[in-house]
């Protein structure tokens, strides 16, 4: 299989997760605890293959110009996350008063459509240079998906959406993903500056947006659960590569 039919299908196996993370809030019934372990799984790993995998790699292929592009990754998703949106985190949206305004909620959500949008240029990225980066991005992206369908939907019921515009939300985040990878089947010729950004921004995902969540959680637990998300890396790094 091609390295850009392979990101497709694994971009679509992202999109679906996504879904799955909307119709956990939007399903009353469906218990969402086991979500914050995927948070702190997801950013031990992801920390994981952004520092030791995606970061070497990117100083490899764009040499001085990597460090640059690799900040600018990070603060698109400051900007367009934290700044253009004003509130936002991962998790449940609790905060209504937060969204009186109610486009406040489709500004976060723009900030969302574009990290999810980098998640799949990464994975195409990654893919592109080798089948063990692809499979490893693709892992730090899928263990992150849930959670970030489920933070959208609950963002647009917050800001008092129905609750099929909340879930159709979490579906928008996967086709931006899928978009993502797209983007590199056209523009493949620009890996030395989609890998470089793409990093920054799994670097942005992880450090900011979900090792702050893990340290909301009360006890030492959901601390503990980074490290086994970086010791999972560190294995499938001493098997597979
Ligand atoms: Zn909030
Ligand atoms: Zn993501």
């Amino acid at each position: 299989m091609s390295p850009i039919t392979t990101s497709i299908l694994l971009g679509l196996t992202a999109a679906v997760a996504n879904g799955l993370g909307g119709a956990v809030i939007v399903r009353k019934n469906w218990d969402r605890r086991y979500l914050r372990y995927f948070i702190a799984l997801g950013s031990g790993f992801m920390l994981g293959t952004a520092l030791l995998e995606m970061l070497p790699e990117s100083l490899r292929l764009a040499g001085p110009k990597a460090p640059l592009l690799i900040l600018v990754g990070y603060f698109v998703v400051h900007f367009f996350e934290h700044t253009v949106g004003g509130h936002f985190h991962f998790g449940e949206e609790t905060h209504a008063e937060e969204f009186v305004q109610p486009h406040r909620g489709f500004s976060v959500l723009l900030g969302l459509i574009i990290h999810t949008f980098f998640d799949g240029i990464a994975i195409a990225s990654g893919f592109l240079i080798s089948g063990w980066l692809g499979w490893v991005i693709f892992l730090a992206v899928i263990l992150h998906k849930v959670p970030e369908g489920f933070t959208a939907a609950s963002i647009m019921l917050a800001s008092g959406r129905s609750k099929s515009v909340a879930w159709f939300a979490s579906a928008i985040l996967g086709l931006a993903t899928v978009a993502g990878v797209l983007t590199m089947a056209v523009f493949s010729r620009s890996l030395n500056a989609s890998l470089p950004l793409a990093s920054g921004v799994t670097l942005y995902v992880a450090a900011s947006d979900l090792i702050p969540e893990v340290n909301k959680e009360p006890g030492i637990r959901m601390a503990l659960v980074v490290f086994l998300g970086v010791g999972l890396f560190v294995l499938l790094q001493y098997f597979f590569h």
